[in-house]
């Protein structure tokens, strides 16, 4: 409306004018002169709105409803003004006069149709106001040409303020379509220039993306090869692991298939290399295996020799046969057997090496190295010097450790197991001073010797319950004999067991339900306890002995443990091993003294093991063991059968002590 009524307003002004000072007669001038003073005004005021709203308003986010009511009232007071000239001037009117009022007055509600056309009311109450009260009045006048021309002014404001009203509703419609459409292409707008945004960061973004993989790329592929090797090859060894061999052997075995060929797998197993680790630490015994690794390195090309556990190591010959496997194995074990000189130590290994073929024996890698895994077993277990060549009847003693493996898993359920008691006695009166207990296994009505089956438990972690079964056994036996009350029950503990975070719990648990007095218990552990985890071996030792429970080190002599470790122990039992007692006249004596020395020293109690001949006996109290063991005093024996022997030995100790 502000954009058009500029043109009204002028025209208004225009034809004010001419009907004022062009055709108005002196009679009516000066009135007509006021008329026009305050038209003026009021369009002076309306051109100050629309300059207002054009400088001000437009444009901007105004209140429409205030500059409308403005607009309007604007408009409508010029209409009344035209109206209020029409009636007041009417009379004095000559026809030309007439003629021209109605001109205007017709053409200024016609021109208003297309200037208020954004307000449906004003567009037709200005039309109406214009020209009814003119065209009502000469309507009814008795001049025909004003009645005439009335009529005509009366029908044409009808027409005009009826198509003044359609026209507006029009043109609302489209302002308002304008709006939304505006409003739209605005979001539109908005909406492209946000996805214009989105996709300059994401280009950005894309772009750096690039960047970054192009650099990450080269790293992934750098750590790619690293990863594989790290993954491949065992850390310390440095030759194949476990999965990078048997991937190896795969692709050796289908090659080698292919050509009709054939493969031969060592198995190579460290003999004594337990002992170097747990006597002399797990340092050396890494170098000792990082030696080895490179013994076995020089017989085999690259990426067929590997590392299959602890001391295992695999080797394949491809497009070998058996003697020509038969012959490498011995090269290797007659090398893997000279002397290694590890951190000022001279150490002595052997191997023991079990061979299999691919297609002979199988054509699977897997069973490949079981196979030859087997057949290593077999000359382990018989201590052979020789490689073994699988055969099919190796079969028959696998099947036998399982069943054992299995056996034993029900042993303790099925009262199997029990327990045999040697006697240790004083050397000097013969006196009992303490019983081993000795576990015994009766497996379908034959017993298995505690050597087989002790290291099956070890493995397959029986030993726990084993061990507290034997422990809690052995307590409540000792508890009730009624005939050695002074007497001391010896257990044997593996080093696995002692080092179990619940075995103090379990030797507290023995005590309090047998009710055995705790200086009655003495632990026997192996020279393994000499192991590299040592503080944690201290503790539990320190755990036992703050029981006043003794501890024993079994087989002493046996491992690589040099006798001033005993300082660092503080054992109060030293067992000195069968072996030296056997070889008392090759050597054996200067070890025993030795170890009496030692131990003396150190506060140390001594027993020797494996006294068959009262010859040992006697040569042992003269070199000055405190107590003996053997099958000379007795063999182990069953809980019932050990009051018997009391009795019957009882007389004999009397006389002596
Ligand atoms: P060890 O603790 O050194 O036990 C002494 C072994 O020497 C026993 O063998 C015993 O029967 C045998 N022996 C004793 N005197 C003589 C003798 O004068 N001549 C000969 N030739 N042998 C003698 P055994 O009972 O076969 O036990 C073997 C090993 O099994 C034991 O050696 C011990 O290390 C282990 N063991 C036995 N019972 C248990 C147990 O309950 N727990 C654990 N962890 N190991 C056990
Ligand atoms: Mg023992
Ligand atoms: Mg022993």
């Amino acid at each position: 409306m502000y954009q058009n009524i500029i043109i009204g307003m002028f025209g208004s002004l225009i034809a004010a004018a001419f009907l004022v000072f062009g055709i108005s007669d002196s009679n009516t001038y000066s009135q007509k002169f006021d008329w026009f003073v305050v038209m003026s005004l009021i369009i002076f005021m309306r051109f100050i709105d629309a300059m207002y709203w054009y400088f001000k308003l437009s444009g901007t986010d105004y209140d429409g409803n205030a500059a409308i009511s403005r607009c309007i009232t604007g408009a409508i007071a010029t209409a009344l003004l035209w109206s209020a000239f029409s009636v007041i001037f009417y009379e004095g009117m000559n026809e030309f006069e007439f003629a021209a009022t109605m001109a205007i007055l017709c053409s200024l509600a016609g021109g208003s149709n297309s200037t208020l056309v954004g307000h449906k009311l004003t567009a037709s109450a200005f039309v109406l106001l214009m020209l009814v009260p003119i065209s009502t009045r000469a309507a009814l006048s008795d001049n025909i040409f004003h009645m005439y021309l009335g009529i005509l002014g009366l029908m044409f404001s009808v027409a005009m303020s009826f198509s003044g009203f359609r026209a507006a509703r029009l043109t609302l419609d489209t302002i308002k379509l304008r709006n939304q459409n505006t409003h739209l292409v605005a979001k539109m707008h908005q909406e492209i220039q946000q996805v214009d945004d989105v996709h300059k960061k994401l280009s950005e973004a894309y772009q750096n993306l690039n960047d970054t993989n192009l650099s990450l790329e080269q790293e992934v592929e750098r750590r790619t090869l690293e990863i594989r090797e790290l993954s491949d090859l065992d850390p310390l060894t440095q030759l194949y692991n476990r999965s990078a061999f048997i991937r190896q052997l795969n692709e050796m075995a289908q090659k080698c298939l292919a050509r009709n060929n054939s493969i031969a797998l060592l198995f190579i197993d460290l003999n004594g290399f337990k002992k170097i680790n747990d006597t002399l630490g797990h340092k050396i015994g890494d170098a000792v295996l990082v030696e080895i690794s490179s013994r076995l390195s020089a017989f085999a090309n690259d990426y067929h020799a590997g590392r299959w556990g602890g001391d295992e190591f695999l080797m394949l010959l491809p497009y070998s046969d058996q003697p020509t496997a038969i012959s490498v194995a011995q090269a290797l074990m007659t090398r893997i057997a000279q002397p290694l000189d590890v951190m000022s130590n001279q150490l002595h290994l052997t191997a023991s090496i079990g061979i299999a073929m691919l297609p002979e024996h199988t054509n699977n890698s897997l069973e490949l190295i079981q196979l030859a895994d087997f057949a290593m077993f077999e000359q382990k277990k018989n201590h052979a010097a020789e490689p073994r060549m699988f055969t099919p009847d190796l079969f028959k003693n696998l099947k036998e450790v399982e069943k054992l493996r299995d056996g034993l898993q029900r042993a303790i359920d099925k009262r199997e197991l029990f327990l045999c008691y040697q006697p240790i006695v004083d050397c000097e009166s013969k006196h009992p001073w303490s019983y081993e207990a000795l576990l015994r296994w009766d497996f379908e009505g034959s017993l298995v010797s505690p050597d087989i089956f002790i290291p099956l438990a070890e493995q397959s972690g029986l030993i726990h319950d084993i061990g507290a079964w034997v422990l809690n056994r052995a307590c409540i036996d000792a508890s009730q004999w009624q005939h050695s009350l002074d007497a001391s029950v010896s257990v044997n503990v593996s080093i696995i067991q002692l080092l179990d975070d619940g075995f103090i719990d379990i030797l507290d648990r023995a005590l309090a339900t047998s009710k055995l007095a705790a200086e009655r218990l003495h632990i026997e552990i192996t020279e393994s306890i000499f192991a590299d985890n040592k503080k944690r071996v201290l503790a539990q030792l320190d755990a036992i002995q703050a029981r006043n429970v003794q501890v024993s080190i079994d087989d002493f002599g046996t491992g690589y443990s040099s006798l001033s470790q005993l300082q660092t122990l503080n054992v109060d039992i030293v067992k000195i091993d069968r072996s030296f007692v056997q070889n008392i006249h090759h050597g054996g004596e200067a070890i025993i003294r030795a170890t009496i020395f030692i131990a003396n020293e150190f506060g140390s109690k001594t027993v020797a093991e494996g006294i068959e001949t009262q010859h040992e006996a006697d040569r042992l109290a003269e070199l000055g063991v405190d107590f003996l063991q053997g099958f000379l005093f007795a063999e182990p024996m069953k809980n019932d059968d050990l009051r018997v022997w009391v009795q019957q030995h009882a007389n004999s100790w009397q006389v002596t002590s």
